[in-house]
């Protein structure tokens, strides 16, 4: 983020920039640096922005900014389309109004029991974050009331039209009062988003982000599917096949990260643990090797390889599925630095297949499958590499010596060079035997068998629903049924 401007710069209150303080923030983002002074000067705003880059700060800093205590109705109005964006957003404006006296805000979704909401409203709540239908029966039932509203913010606009909100979007922006302040945010700008800030919005200032997940874009992403104690052995068939000068593997806890860097050492592999349990010396030391080519695989939790920026790493693999998609993002960014074109692996076993389609659909971008390499793929490598090695070898050195000693065995033996040249290669080969035997990776994928589509909510990362503590490839642990391999067996989900 490499910019000097600090939020007091911004102009942000002394309780808001204590409470981001205690958060860690320490610079805005690019979002935030660009919002921030738009919002608070009380213009409308349409941001191109996802998740992941800071803007919900961008719009609930400014706004907080904007509200008076003292007045117990609600102010701003913040539409998110689903339940769990709308309690992030409640949450986020939460946190950052800590500091801030006798303010409320209330967080209103469908599913939930109406009397807490309309307690909520009566104790004069000045933040409402809520989702889109909940919000029209309320204003129909006249709990809620705009006439006083300031800010009117559409979070997530082409999420809303993705998912049928967008006639109760237009009911509610229709009910704002005419002055009333309007953001929009999407992260794309399909037609019917950008009509709806056409008609609602006053002279809007257009705020585009390249945001973290842009740069997914010089990213190739790939997904395997596989059981979890399968993830060892094809990492190894990963890191043989791809030959990037580093990778970067992500795994979900400390221990794994040991546990799988030693198991690379064992098979040839120069790699290193990177974890928050090791001292800041000796990560420094790790990403020092990695820079310098001492090392080629540094095996890291999230929270180690936070800013981790080497540009030699142009493979990043996701050992473990992470659980939320930020650090999805966040994971694969570490390649494809300074414009290089990075590839992405990420391994995804049979239970973990929604976390795969929340990644695609909050990035909104497509990770394609592919497999584990098989025996033929790994042959046809290690020759290939025999070959430059030989090559390079007849190139380079004098082997006058050993065509005499090659010919005075094919006397002495009977046996032609044809002949004597297979048992050359056999004994030639090295840790790494040019034949590779067939395993359970060569086996065709069998589709899952199909299941009754239910109807759900479009998902958001909740993290408390996964285990973990789930182990991952190696020692003794539990297994689950029978996978279910198949190349092409993800539903699409109506995108
Ligand atoms: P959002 O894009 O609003 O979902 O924010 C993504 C994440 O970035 C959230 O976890 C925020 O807490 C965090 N965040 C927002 N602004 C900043 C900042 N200026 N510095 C560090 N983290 C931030």
């Amino acid at each position: 983020m490499g910019s000097a401007i600090l939020f007091a710069d911004l102009k942000i209150s002394g309780p808001l920039l204590r409470a981001v303080g205690d958060l860690g923030y320490v610079e805005p983002t690019p979002i935030q640096l660009e919002a921030i002074p738009v919002l608070l000067a009380g213009r409308d705003l349409i941001g191109q922005a996802q998740t992941g880059t800071g803007k919900t700060a961008a719009f609930a800093l400014p706004l907080l900014m904007r509200v008076e205590a003292d007045l117990g109705v609600p102010q701003v109005l913040v539409l998110a389309p689903t339940r769990e964006l709308a309690l992030q957003v409640g949450g986020a404006f939460q946190d950052y109004a800590k500091y801030l006296d006798a303010l409320h805000v209330l967080t209103i979704y469908g599913g939930q029991a109406y009397g807490p909401q309309l307690r909520g409203l009566r104790q004069g709540a000045q933040i409402v974050v809520g989702t889109p239908g909940r919000l029209i029966d309320h204003l129909e039932r006249g709990a809620l009331r705009l006439d006083a509203l300031r800010t009117l913010v559409l979070d997530e606009g082409d999420e809303m039209l993705r998912m049928g909100f967008i006639e109760d979007v237009e009911k509610i922006l229709a009910a704002a009062p005419p002055n009333c302040q309007k953001a929009l945010f999407s992260a794309t700008m399909p037609a019917p988003i950008r009509e709806i800030a056409w008609r609602h919005l006053h002279d809007p200032v257009e705020i585009r982000i390249a945001s973290k997940t842009a740069t997914v874009e010089t990213i190739s992403q790939y997904y395997i599917l596989l059981k979890e104690e399968q993830k060892p052995e094809a990492l190894l068939r990963l890191l043989e096949m791809e030959e990037q000068p580093a990778a970067l593997i992500f795994t979900r806890t400390k221990a794994a990260t040991v546990e799988v860097a030693e198991h690379l050492r064992k098979a040839g592999f120069l790699s290193a643990a990177l974890n928050g349990d090791m001292s800041q010396e000796l990560r420094e030391s790790a990403i020092t090797r990695l820079r310098s080519g001492e090392l080629n695989i540094v095996v890291a939790t999230d929270v180690a390889a936070r800013g981790l920026d080497v540009e030699r790493i142009g493979l990043v693999i996701n050992y473990d599925i992470p659980l939320d998609v930020e650090p999805y993002v966040h994971r694969i960014g570490r390649t494809g630095r300074a414009g290089r074109s990075g590839k992405a692996f990420l391994f995804v076993t049979p239970g973990e297949r929604r976390y795969l389609k929340i990644i695609e659909r909050v990035t909104g971008q497509r990770i394609e499958e592919t497999r584990v390499p098989q025996s033929s793929d790994l042959e046809r490598k290690r020759t290939e590499r025999f070959r430059a090695r030989l090559e390079q070898l007849m190139a380079q050195k004098d082997l006058s010596f050993y065509r005499a000693t090659c010919e005075r065995l094919t006397e002495e033996t009977g046996l032609l060079p044809e002949e004597l040249a297979p048992a050359l290669l056999y004994m030639a080969q090295g840790t790494r035997p040019l034949r590779v035997p067939k395993g359970v990776f060569d086996r065709a994928p069998v589709p899952p068998p199909a299941r009754p589509r239910r109807k759900v909510h479009p998902p958001q990362m909740q993290k408390t629903q996964v285990n973990r503590k789930k182990a991952h490839g190696f020692k003794g642990q539990e297994r689950k049924k029978a996978p279910s391999h198949g190349r092409s067996s993800r539903p699409e989900r109506g995108k």
